[in-house]
């Protein structure tokens, strides 16, 4: 039924609704029109999920569009809810060591928020300069240094969440410690827009940790690279990162600038310790178990300046590798001890399909992102890589690992989570999502298959 009336922060302009129609993902945008949204306050949230609730209208609840899995992307006849609007950290308590934060705030703008009070808000994905607090929370975002400070959710303290029919609820707290009733935030953090719309976010701080130290060793092999990565997770000291970038990579990275990556190598680790008084003696143990791994050569970065080029160029992988035409980016994720097995078994299945493969990811969670490139303008090319990724995703379940380390299921994944959770399983969770949504409007079609 079309929505009989205007709706408020509604965008008509063709040229500006193209520009949300689609996220950065390969889930291609709808042929028909929707409406676009841009919701200034939590009341016009209110009243677009009122209207759609009113209307069986579905609502695509949108951040800043970053994400990789088509969970954001419009859907035909529905509404585009997208919050960038409510920006901002409206509260920071150094005392009890949270911020709350509108969902639009960049994440990259609450770590500075929280390092402008000595305080830290470790989550960092790749995208952190520009995707949104409420899209982390969506997608249980993870990032860089998840292999010590773990995932969005380790650092949700409680939610606003508008559900569909425009109800406002609280979960969760403020307070450091809280056991009343269900954890429904956990509930709602990784739910990828399905349940409700994240209005506002309490997220937990901790310490300033010190500066980081950085080092890169370099491997002659992705195996000897994989061997390091299980020294490491043996440390009794993590690592706050352990990033692995294949040549492929890493030529490409090169190409955009020099960021002090060698050449002549198969892969390098870039690894780094913020333990506060202990940097050195970290990145020094880690150095000797790197080049019992197998690395040539581990070189500590001299200076601020080195270790900041390195990180810019482990930012800038993916848009080093747009420069060689279009790509699915995977997002398995598997026990540590088997990265060395997945990586040779996903050449294989490239080799057998005839598709270019770079492997970069955040390798000390097991988390592999590998690129699968192909000829956007050739259907028979595009298949291929299409059959790849599915034979991926596979490999990663059959090898006791997950469809999605920190993408999320989106429309993508969708017809593979049937295989990591089973049957009965998703109608269980599909009863739950229909406490929280009994129309069914909320990202119709997305994680659960229409
Ligand atoms: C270059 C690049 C690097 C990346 N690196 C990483 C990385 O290291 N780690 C990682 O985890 N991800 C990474 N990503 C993926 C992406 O940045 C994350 O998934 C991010 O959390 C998405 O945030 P967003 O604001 O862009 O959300 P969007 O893309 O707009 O939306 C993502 C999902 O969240 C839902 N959603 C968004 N906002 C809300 C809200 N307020 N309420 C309810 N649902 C909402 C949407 O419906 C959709 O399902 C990367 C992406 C790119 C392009």
């Amino acid at each position: 039924m079309p929505l009989p009336t205007r709706l408020p922060g509604q965008v008509d302009d063709p040229d500006i609704k193209a520009t949300y129609a689609a996220d950065q993902s390969i889930a291609a945008p709808p042929v028909g029109d929707f409406t676009l949204v841009r919701a200034r306050d939590l009341a016009d949230v209110v009243e677009v999920l009122t209207e759609a609730q009113a209307h069986g209208t579905p609502i695509v609840p949108q951040g800043a569009r970053s994400g990789r899995a088509g969970g954001a992307v419009a859907i035909e006849g529905g509404i585009v809810l997208n919050v960038m609007g409510l920006a901002g950290v409206i509260d920071l308590d150094e005392v009890e060591g949270i911020a709350v934060c509108g969902p639009g705030t960049v994440t990259a703008d609450l770590k500075a928020a929280a390092a402008g009070q000595g305080l830290f808000y470790p989550p960092d994905p790749a995208s952190v300069a520009y995707c949104s607090v409420g899209g982390n929370v969506a997608t249980n975002a993870g990032g860089l240094c998840c292999v010590k400070y773990g995932v969005t959710a380790d650092h949700v303290r409680g939610l606003q969440v508008v559900l569909a029919g425009g109800e406002v609820v609280r979960t969760g707290r403020r307070t450091a410690k809280g056991v009343a009733g269900l954890d429904l935030t956990g509930l709602f953090v990784g739910s990828e827009g399905t349940l409700g719309v994240v209005t506002e976010v309490v997220v937990a701080l901790q310490p300033a940790p010190a500066a980081a130290l950085t080092a890169l060793a370099t491997f002659d092999s992705l195996d000897a690279a994989s061997r390091g990565i299980v020294a490491l997770r043996r440390d009794p000291h993590r690592p706050s990162m352990a990033e692995l970038l294949d040549a492929f990579s890493i030529a490409a990275v090169q190409r955009l600038g020099d960021y002090g990556f060698p050449a002549d190598c198969a892969a390098v680790l870039l690894v780094q310790s913020d333990r506060a008084g202990h940097t050195t003696q970290d990145v020094q143990r880690y150095a000797e178990l790197l080049a019992a791994a197998g690395a040539t050569e581990v070189a500590v970065a001299d200076d601020a300046a080195e270790a900041e080029a390195l990180m810019a160029g482990r930012r800038v992988v993916s848009t080093a590798l747009e420069g060689y035409g279009a790509r699915m980016v995977e997002d398995v994720c598997v026990p540590v001890r088997r990265l060395t097995e997945l990586i040779e078994r996903c050449r294989a299945v490239c080799r057998t399909r005839g598709v270019e493969v770079a492997f970069s990811g955040h390798a000390g969670d097991g988390n592999l992102h590998p690129s699968l490139f192909f000829d956007a303008a050739d259907p028979v090319s595009r298949e291929r890589a299409e059959a790849a990724f599915g034979d991926i995703v596979d490999l990663a379940l059959a090898m006791g690992g997950t469809i999605t380390g920190e993408h999320g299921v989106g429309s993508l994944k969708a017809p593979w989570l049937v295989r990591e959770l089973g049957e009965s399983e998703i109608r269980r969770q599909q009863r739950v999502k229909a406490v929280f949504d009994p129309a069914g409007i909320l990202n119709p079609g997305r994680v659960y298959p229409p």
